[in-house]
């Protein structure tokens, strides 16, 4: 016989094929593992009973004990619905349904006391209660099951084929008796006995039904640090393979390019910060193992330049380097960049993006392939399976939060030995959230802007105040600076809405700074390349005052003479968003500003992200409150796709100290035994190639 928790779904008492088949759609659940690891999102407090009398529409669920005395039907057809009205002599309360009709009133007994459980809402003097959940009040049975009560998600499907939250906790009841002794540990004895965590089926039993809210938190806590630690031990001792088994190119020679380029082409000092990060991926170059590095640094702290000089390191060597940006602006903007920084050195730099056209891209795939040409910059284009390469020795990757894991592994694959990996991203992301998503990354900081930049002005004006920030752009365009006014882009689904907006500021705008005299232009997602990259000229070459954008300028313009940001509906936009944009301006020696306009009522949220803007620049700071700000389901979205493995219990945001502690033991384990060969590993080793078998498919993230 197999392993009970691999037992099909439908073998569970009370579930059968039809059940198993929806719970199967509709949570995920095919096997009686897929059943336990399915955990309540909360649990109510079975030892509190409210009064008819002390409902109010602030309570969450509430549950009420109350006698049944009066249940009648209404409607017709959709409308129909089916009422009862209980008593518990402080009041009374009435309890609709509205499908399920037929099922419902079958059960219900009038002239019995129920324990009834769902969510008041007032309507005019008294309160009803929708769907609830109800049960024959038995004060014995309430004894038994114990204080804390699991609730499960369910489905509206699953609803009205009469799967409830109760329903799945009886299953569970059913399966934790069914599997009582037969649930294998998932964690070495040693680390349990270490860590002082719960066992396995103690944690399984007390996550669903624990007795008091200190094993709940201990049952959390044990499942908790069991993913974090598989998730490091999983990074961790794929990076320990690589250093072990992967060599890395060596680029031993600092060569004709790289000096040409820093004693004739350099057209500024470096940062000490950009020496020393120059410093580090040297290192790694010569050590003859392959390179996985990240570079954070602030929006316009000059990550460019240190990306191109790496390049030359590895073309000084022989090899191809190419960089990968997350959208055609930015991946135009590097080329152009990188082109005007070479100058007339004799380098081959190629540009491959979604835009190119066929017969261009042929003579690309063909120079890169013979090893002609020297540098590729493009978008994800460079990841298609025809873009091969002669011999790729240095990969750059900018703003890699857009890219997942498995693109990086897809560059890898590009060559028999993998290139060195340089990931680029402004956006800083808070030290525990690193460890995890970029666990398997060495860490460079370019901790350091340019000399003579003074930090952006921010403030904050309601859009009564609109006033008085055109009378600040006036003055900053009469002092001959330019401005962007940025609207925001929420949803690609409110793309309409959105460009009405942009199009109702553009006029607004026009009409207070009337042509001849100003010139404005616009730029947003939708227009044709050509009309973007019209209008955008216009604005690079200093011919147009006022660009009025959605948020593709968020990354890559780069106009030093543009002193005023105004973000519009600022309220709406993320805090990392804000960062980036307001990076946007400060880049020259002038005194900048970023001008965040909202409405006159905010959220407690927004307002705390604006007053975050105008009280710090400091990117880390932000990153911080961005991720306490910001709900799990937000991080879950954007950040695992990072992942290993999903995580079902642990919180990227919030268990940050987990999240070190975690690191701290997989560290510990791997130092000793890196490929987890000794016997007392084995169920590590084991379960941690269960867990990468079953990793999430990576290969769908755009
Ligand atoms: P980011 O880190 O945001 O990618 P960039 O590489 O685009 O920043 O650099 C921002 C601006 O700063 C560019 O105009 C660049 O030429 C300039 N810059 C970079 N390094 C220096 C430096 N050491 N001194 C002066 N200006 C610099
Ligand atoms: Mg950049």
């Amino acid at each position: 016989m197999g392993y009970i928790l691999d037992t099909e779904i439908t073998y569970l008492p009370g579930v059968g094929p039809k059940r198993a088949e929806l719970l199967q759609k509709e949570l995920g659940i095919a096997t009686f593992g897929d059943l336990l690891y399915f955990f309540p999102f909360r649990h109510i407090d079975r030892t509190k009973i409210y009064r008819i009398s002390e409902l109010s529409d602030e309570l969450p669920y509430v549950q009420v004990i109350g006698r049944i005395v009066n249940i009648s039907e209404a409607g017709a057809g959709r409308n129909k619905r089916l009422t009862a009205i209980v008593t518990d002599g402080s009041g009374s309360l009435e309890l609709v349904w509205f499908q399920g009709i037929t099922w419902v009133a079958k059960r219900l007994k009038p002239n019995t006391d129920y324990l009834i459980f769902g969510k008041a809402t007032r309507f005019g003097a008294h309160f009803s209660m929708a769907h609830p959940e109800m049960d024959i009040y038995n004060p014995e049975q309430e004894k038994l099951t114990g204080a804390l009560q699991p609730v499960y998600s369910t489905t509206e499907k699953l609803k009205n084929n009469r799967i409830t939250s109760k329903t799945i906790m009886g299953f569970v009841q059913t399966l934790l008796t069914l599997a009582a002794g037969r649930i294998d540990e998932t964690l070495p004895p040693f680390i349990i006995e270490q860590h002082k965590l719960m066992t396995l089926p103690e944690a399984l039993r007390n996550i669903h039904f624990p007795q008091n809210a200190l094993l709940l938190r201990k049952a959390e806590h044990r499942i908790k640090f069991e993913e974090l630690f598989y998730v490091q031990l999983s990074i961790l001792s794929r990076q320990k393979v690589r250093q072990i088994k992967v060599n890395g190119h060596i680029f031993s020679r600092v060569g004709e390019m790289f000096n040409r380029f820093y004693n004739e082409r350099l057209p500024f000092p470096l940062t000490e910060a950009q020496k020393r990060v120059i410093k580090e991926i040297r290192r790694d170059m010569v050590s003859g193992k392959q390179m996985n590095r990240l570079l954070q640094g602030d929006v316009g702290s000059g990550k460019t330049i240190v990306a191109l000089m790496c390049m030359l390191l590895a073309i000084d060597n022989g090899y191809q380097a190419c960089i990968m940006a997350p959208t055609e602006i930015l991946a135009n903007q590097h080329y152009e960049s990188i082109t005007s920084l070479l100058g007339d050195l004799p380098i081959s730099v190629g540009l491959l993006t979604g835009s190119t056209r066929r017969s261009e891209r042929n003579t690309l795939h063909k120079s890169l392939e013979a090893g002609e040409l020297q540098i590729l910059i493009g978008t994800h284009a460079l990841l298609e399976d025809v873009v091969k390469f002669n011999n790729l020795g240095f990969v750059v990757i900018d703003e890699q939060q857009r890219f997942g894991v498995a693109q990086r592994a897809k560059l890898w694959e590009k060559n028999d030995d993998p290139p060195h990996i340089l990931v680029m991203t402004a956006t800083p992301i808070p030290r525990t959230l690193a460890m995890t998503l970029y666990g398997d990354l060495d860490v460079s900081v370019i901790n350091e802007l340019p000399p003579g930049r003074k930090p952006v002005k921010t403030l904050h004006y309601t859009d009564v105040k609109r006033n008085v920030v055109f009378g600040l752009m006036r003055e900053q365009i009469k002092k001959g600076r330019q401005v962007y006014v940025v609207y925001p882009l929420i949803k690609e689904s409110d793309k309409l809405e959105n460009l009405k907006d942009l199009e109702d500021g553009y006029e607004s705008i026009v009409r207070a700074f009337p042509p001849p005299e100003y010139v404005t232009v616009v730029v947003h997602g939708q227009m044709k390349p050509e009309d973007k990259d019209f209008s955008m000229n216009l604005f690079v070459q200093g011919k147009a005052h006022i660009m009025v954008a959605t948020t593709v300028i968020e990354v890559g313009v780069n106009v030093p003479n543009a002193t005023v940001m105004v973000i519009e509906s600022a309220e709406r936009f993320g805090l990392s968003q804000l960062h980036q944009l307001r990076g946007r301006v400060g880049r020259g020696a002038d005194e900048s500003y970023c001008i965040l306009v909202s409405q006159v009522k905010l959220t407690k949220e927004s307002r705390k992200r604006l007053e975050t803007m105008v009280t710090t620049n400091d990117g880390f700071k932000i990153a911080e409150v961005d991720l306490q700000l910001r709900g799990p389901g937000d991080i879950a979205g954007t950040m695992q796709s990072g992942m290993p493995f999903d995580l079902k219990l642990a919180n990227l945001a919030t268990d940050g100290q987990l999240i070190q502690y975690a690191r701290t033991v997989a560290t510990e384990l791997l130092d000793q035994d890196p490929l987890l060969t000794s016997p007392r590993n084995a169920i590590l080793k084991n379960q941690l190639q269960k867990l990468e078998l079953h990793r999430t498919d990576f290969s769908g993230i755009a």
